[in-house]
């Protein structure tokens, strides 16, 4: 089959995800068909840089041997058995040991999924699970935060600040709340506050989440969800006094603290987790993606103790899993990803050389004219497209971001586009050469793109 022929059965019959699908229908897809390393190709021969890891979680690259073999060992020896009801199998037993050793010391426990989407809707069933088991069943309310993105089932899209999402297939789960975000060039620097210097912002955005808990009644509210830095929402990097603020607020209110590190967990940050750069100690911590750099799906919610004494305490049976909760197959795979991470030192080498490496290459390319912001941390970055005539943002209606990702895939990178802020979160595996190669290929698509908006 060529791509003619597969873009025509994918129009006839595949409803993408994130997609208009009469849109695609009309523009076809671009068939993906092999990788390796940091490079995918498609099937007209075009080897393009993938500077977003597919989405967020091809930790380890694209070709790992080992993890294929991971793969075709486990199939053979066990290719499907559960951990409902009694039973397990060596793989998910040594995963969960393997995680609970990477993770801070007060977490000891993990319930495993098979999505980041899933391991939330379990982290809301436990937070309200333990507040129950702890005499207070009213305390239900849990707040997250605006342009927050935390997965696509029911209560995943309900925890996500999303608002479009909201508006599609009916109401949201109950007692959910959102905050506002602390995206200070989106908000403290064009939104209402006008020119806020960003420390300032960080703290007023968790005055906003105290101010919230106090609407909603402090002996209400159950928890409050983040991620250390927002992926999908345009990779936000929080104003240094943020996380103290919020943390204050969370500690006079006894309110737990969810810290989602399906993106920023396994060394994104240059910390196995987001939680460690910032200091949070969070009670749960929802992840997926780079757990087995996404090559098997899987998911899960790591439980720290003060949470994991009550439900195994005092619980009773926990009604809840999932046919694929730890699978072995891909918690075989996820065990030989966090193995090969750490016989690599790939977290110590997004900490110490590629991220550090990266803050310096990405930060060149904030005198281009349509930059108005080029940050980043560990191997995540974003730029914020201005109008250069203005200094504000573009017009909406041109899609400049559209343009410029579209223009990224001519020239050989995938860049993605969260409205007008561009994104990146490459393999943690890519070489400071290849680093190089992004940052020249993204010039050359933001002069493109300027070129094309004149
Ligand atoms: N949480 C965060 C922070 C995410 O970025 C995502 C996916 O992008 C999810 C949860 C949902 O994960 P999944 O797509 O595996 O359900």
């Amino acid at each position: 089959m060529n791509t003619r022929d597969y873009q025509a059965l994918d129009r006839a019959h595949h409803l993408h995800p994130f997609t208009d699908f009469k849109a695609l229908g009309e523009e076809g897809s671009r068939i993906i068909t092999r990788a390796e390393g940091v490079y995918i190709h498609d099937s007209e021969g075009h080897r393009i840089l993938d500077a977003m890891a597919g989405l967020w979680c091809v930790n380890l690259g694209y070709g790992r041997q080992e993890l294929v073999d991971a793969a075709t060992a486990q199939l053979q020896q066990l290719p499907y058995y559960n951990n409902f009801f009694k039973t397990t199998h060596p793989p998910a037993v040594r995963l969960a040991a393997k995680l609970c050793d990477l993770a801070p010391a007060h977490i000891n426990h993990v319930f495993f999924t098979g999505s980041g989407s899933e391991a939330n809707d379990t982290m809301l069933r436990m937070v309200r699970r333990y507040w129950a088991l702890k005499g207070q069943p009213q305390k239900q309310w849990i707040i997250a935060r605006e342009n927050g993105y935390h997965g696509s089932t029911l209560a995943g899209m309900s925890l996500g600040g999303m608002a479009p999402m909201h508006d599609q297939g009916g109401p949201p789960v109950p007692k959910i709340a959102h905050v506002r975000q602390p995206y200070w060039f989106g908000e403290g620097r064009f939104g209402e506050g006008g020119d806020q210097d960003p420390e300032a912002f960080g703290r007023a955005c968790a005055e906003a989440l105290e101010a919230q808990i106090l609407e909603l009644g402090e002996q209400n509210v159950a928890a409050f969800l983040a991620e250390p830095v927002q992926g999908a929402g345009g990779a936000i990097i929080p104003p240094a006094s943020y996380w103290p603020a919020v943390k204050a607020v969370l500690a006079k209110y006894d309110i737990l603290l969810v810290v989602d590190e399906v993106i920023c967990g396994f060394g994104r940050l240059g910390e196995w987790f987001g939680s460690v750069h910032y200091d949070l100690k969070p009670d749960l911590m929802p992840i997926a993606k780079g757990l087995s750099s996404g090559y098997l799906p899987i998911g899960g919610v790591l439980v720290g103790d003060r949470v994991a004494d009550t439900l195994i305490e005092e619980g009773g049976e926990f009604f809840h899993g999932f046919t694929y909760s730890g699978h072995p197959a891909c918690a075989a795979v996820a065990l030989k990803n966090l193995e090969l991470m750490d016989a690599e030192d790939i977290v110590e080498r997004v900490r110490d050389d590629l991220g550090p490496y990266l803050a310096r290459r990405w930060a060149e390319l904030a005198d281009h004219p349509i930059v108005g912001e080029a940050r980043s941390l560990g191997l995540m970055g974003a730029l914020e497209l201005i109008d250069p005539e203005t200094g504000e943002r573009f017009d909406k209606a041109l899609g400049a971001g559209n343009l410029c990702r579209d223009i990224c895939f001519e020239l050989g990178l995938v860049m993605r586009s969260v409205g007008d802020t561009m994104i990146i979160s490459p393999p943690l595996v890519i070489t400071r050469g290849e680093i190089d190669e992004l940052v020249t290929k993204a010039r050359a698509a933001l002069d493109a793109t300027l070129a094309d908006l004149r």
